[in-house]
């Protein structure tokens, strides 16, 4: 995380850390768990401690939170290592009890987000009370329920609001336990720029083996902080356990990251990336020109279709079509996923335009 023991050109290169730092076990098990990792965090620097007391399981039979009687566990931590501690909420008797505990941050469950009578209802129970508030997105791929969710918190006057990434669960399996799909998260802070934007790559790699990666990845996006679970020993974590890494596991994690900056000074940087941005801006000119070509092509075949009698969809003529884009996808080395995706796109466009 310092950057004192880098070479020089890294530290003219990279930031020292994210702006949000919050670390903790993905649930409170024991007071003694929770004294362990709050001692071990306060010498980190960490924001917040995080630590889950009602825990909404996806199916019945897990470790659901160990309650109410957590919230002291909680407190104790903060008071005796002086860190500041986070944990999630489902309802306003939550929150109620999370305040008179003297909670430092509360948090919006993934699964809590999709329902907007229980944002709602958080959202009522915090009118007018001044503590940092955190929104998961949804568990679906569903902006507009995530800023819906982020708006009812704001109407009820909370100042900082916190958004938080932890991926979508999708149907198809990955090796991550939740897809990423970065372009929601991405056109989340275009939205709503205001808004800080961290990542959760514990819960988007459901393993130990992802998180730096992921975590990475969020930092070269600009995300302007991480959270993770760390557990005193989490192999043994009663939830949750193939994510949860030690706090030394968490520090060495934090000291493999490279922060990026959002610009430089140099001279030479700015003059050559502007003048590669023209490049490109000048590149999508032609790519549109080009794409409008095409679909003017294909809307004068429907029409030929359709004064023949011919159906707009031809199954042999887009497996022609597709064998073709993968040749040259290879030819001019293009990401063959990326190249056949855009091909479906643009055949599905076509379609529509042949069917109006
Ligand atoms: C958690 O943070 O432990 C949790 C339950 O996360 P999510 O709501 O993202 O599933
Ligand atoms: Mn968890």
């Amino acid at each position: 995380m310092q950057t004192d023991s880098q070479p020089k050109d890294l530290q003219n290169k990279y930031t020292s850390r994210p702006g949000i730092l919050i670390a903790g076990p993905c649930s409170a098990e024991t007071e003694l768990q929770i004294l362990n990792v709050a001692e071990a965090l306060s010498k980190t620097g960490v924001d917040y401690m995080r630590a889950g007391i009602w825990k909404p399981r996806t199916s019945p039979g897990h470790f659901e939170g160990i309650g109410t009687q957590g919230l002291k566990w909680l407190q104790t931590a903060s008071k005796q290592y002086g860190i500041k501690v986070a944990t999630e909420v489902a309802t306003a008797k939550h929150v109620e009890e999370a305040l008179e505990h003297g909670i430092d941050m509360l948090w919006v469950g993934a699964r809590t987000t999709v329902n907007p009578f229980a944002v709602q209802e958080i959202a009522d129970a915090l009118q007018g009370v001044k503590i940092p508030v955190m929104v998961k997105n949804p568990v679906n791929p569903d902006l507009s329920l995530w800023m819906g969710a982020i708006k009812r918190l704001m109407n009820a006057g909370l100042s900082t609001i916190i958004a938080c990434h932890r991926g979508f669960n999708v149907y198809q399996k990955t090796l991550l336990r939740n897809a990423p799909l970065w372009e929601i998260p991405i056109e989340l802070k275009r939205l709503m720029p205001e808004i800080p934007l961290i990542c959760d790559p514990s819960h988007i790699c459901g393993n130990r083996e992802s998180l730096l990666k992921i975590a990475q990845k969020s930092m070269d996006l600009g995300y302007e902080g991480l959270i993770l679970e760390v557990h005193p020993n989490p192999d043994k974590a009663w939830s949750d356990a193939a994510q949860q890494v030690t706090p030394e596991g968490f520090m060495q994690l934090l000291s493999q990251l490279r922060y990026k900056k959002q610009s430089s000074d140099d001279r030479f940087y700015n003059s050559r990336i502007q003048f590669l941005r023209e490049e490109i801006d000048e590149i999508d000119g032609r790519l549109m020109e080009l794409i409008a070509a095409r679909l003017e092509s294909a809307r004068k075949i429907g029409q030929l279709k359709n004064q023949n009698g011919v159906a707009f969809y031809q199954h042999d003529r887009w497996t022609e079509v597709l064998s073709h884009c993968k040749q040259l996808a290879e030819q001019l080395h293009i990401n063959e996923n990326f190249a056949v995706e855009l091909f479906n796109l643009l055949h599905l466009t076509a379609l529509d335009i042949q069917g109006e």
